[in-house]
């Protein structure tokens, strides 16, 4: 499908399907310029596996950002879609009703990004990206290991924010920390790892997906964890959900704990396209049930990300309520549990369902604005970036709303995803964690998923 100012077209795309998306991004923007933006689908989305994601370029036409998760690839498979070219050549962009209003609210968000410590130029996600969160996950004991069957890894150094960037300095070459992603972006927070020559190896090395390849699987080595990114992005999978497959399937004894090579000889597989690949292609829920798997980390099918909810409770409540299924962008209850972000509460602490819902309904506002959600860390705790958010909102689209619209505006947005999961056949019996986290202790803190389900009801319905 290419959309521009003309109108929209549909257009073949054999020509494009069959193949990785490295070999096919340069070809699409060699066809319909480099200026123009692409989201596509892999060979995972075309063959409907529900790992599939959809892929859109960065700021150097890479393959490599992604709405990762729910198996939207698939859906895109499901309609014949390939990918979407969008250019907006000679198109009249957004319009802004109160240019006044807009430029004063940017200032104000700009501001606080420019000076808190977590998103700041020279501040952590800029230096070290969102792997920085390797060590502080760890240390908190709430870093998912060898699928979820520890909350500690012994090899969180050498594959932490910390190290890539150490490595990045010192291959040098294409090598780099503090990239971003899109144009205008103040954070910077994503890198391009090198291969040991300098030369590039892949495009980004996320916490996510550090952790999903890494700890999860007990992989230390961050060469490994790049190979097992660059097959993710060139399939169109969804790393969260490759890497928890991948963990799952060791847990099945196809592959020790640790074993990079085998690892990506697995994940070839999905690739390729074999049997065993359309197992492993369709997540960690349907690899679990193949191969008689109890501990499988997810929740509405959908595999947990990097933070345990035995060890941090308020993100459990949130994977179990989120109307998405067990993700932690839903409500990023980490930044008062574990960061000391917009507050502090105790994460071993399960009194937390007005926590998991302000946090949900705030996220959803966030999400709905279009600004990366990593803005965040510095709204929640400059009153004037947050203000500064809504401002630029309101000289966007021409209304008065102020901070506290937020919460109702995010739960008009809740509302109307429950009734649609609703009328899909989901109830309250789906807002739960897995079984085996009620009743398997997770070192170092020895700690079971004690929240009741009563306390998990009141999440969405007060
Ligand atoms: S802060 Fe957001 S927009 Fe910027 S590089 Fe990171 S993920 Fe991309």
């Amino acid at each position: 499908l290419k959309i521009d100012k003309d109108g929209a077209e549909f257009l073949p795309a054999d020509e494009w399907t069959g193949k990785g998306l490295h070999e096919v991004f340069p070809l699409l923007f060699n066809k319909f310029g480099e200026n123009v933006g692409i989201s596509a689908i892999g060979v995972a989305g075309e063959r409907l596996m529900s790992s599939a994601g959809i892929c859109f370029n960065d700021i150097d036409n890479r393959p490599s950002r992604y709405a990762g998760r729910g198996g939207l690839g698939a859906v895109l498979g499901s309609k014949g879609l390939k990918f979407i070219v969008v250019d907006d050549k000679g198109a009249k962009g957004v319009e802004i009703v109160d240019k006044d209003a807009f430029k004063k609210g940017t200032k104000k968000l700009t501001e606080a990004l420019t000076t808190h410590d977590i998103t700041k130029p020279g501040g952590s996600l800029n230096t070290y990206g969102t792997a920085v969160l390797v060590n502080i996950m760890n240390e908190a004991g709430g870093y998912p290991t060898r699928n979820f069957s520890e909350g500690r890894f012994e090899g969180a150094a050498a594959t932490s924010g910390e190290a890539i960037h150490d490595i990045c300095n010192e291959r040098g070459g294409a090598g780099k920390t503090g990239h971003p992603c899109h144009p205008g972006c103040i954070i910077q927070c994503s890198n391009v790892y090198p291969r040991p020559d300098g030369t590039e190896h892949v495009s980004c090395i996320e916490y996510e997906s550090d952790w999903a390849f890494g700890a999860n699987c007990g992989i230390d080595d961050l060469d490994a964890i790049a190979d097992l990114i660059w097959l993710s992005n060139d399939y169109g999978l969804d790393t969260i959900e490759a890497g928890g497959t991948i963990a799952v399937a060791m847990e099945a004894q196809l592959a020790e704990f640790g074993d990079g090579p085998k690892a990506i000889e697995l994940m070839k597989e999905i690739g390729e396209g074999t049997p065993l690949g359309h197992v492993l292609g369709s997540g960690a829920a349907t690899t679990g049930k193949v191969f008689g798997v109890v501990r499988v980390p997810g929740v509405k099918g959908q595999n947990m990300p990097a933070y345990e909810p035995r060890a941090v409770k308020g993100i459990g409540m949130v994977y179990a309520t989120s109307t998405m299924g067990a993700d932690h962008t839903a409500g990023y209850t980490i930044a008062p549990e574990i960061l000391g972000v917009g507050g502090e509460a105790d994460p071993l602490d399960a009194d937390k369902a007005a926590l998991a819902r302000g946090f949900q309904e705030a996220t959803a506002f966030i999400d709905s604005t279009g600004y990366c959600l990593f803005i965040a860390f510095a709204v929640l705790d400059i009153p004037e970036g947050l203000e500064g958010t809504v401002e630029s909102c309101n000289g966007v689209l021409g209304t008065d709303w102020t901070t506290d619209d937020i919460a109702r505006i995010g739960r008009e947005v809740l509302d109307k995803e429950l009734e649609f999961n609703k009328a899909a056949g989901f109830t309250k019996a789906h807002d739960r964690l897995p079984e085996f986290m009620k009743y398997e202790k997770l070192p170092p803190h020895n700690t079971v998923f004690d929240v009741p389900d009563e306390e998990l009801d009141k999440v969405h319905r007060g």
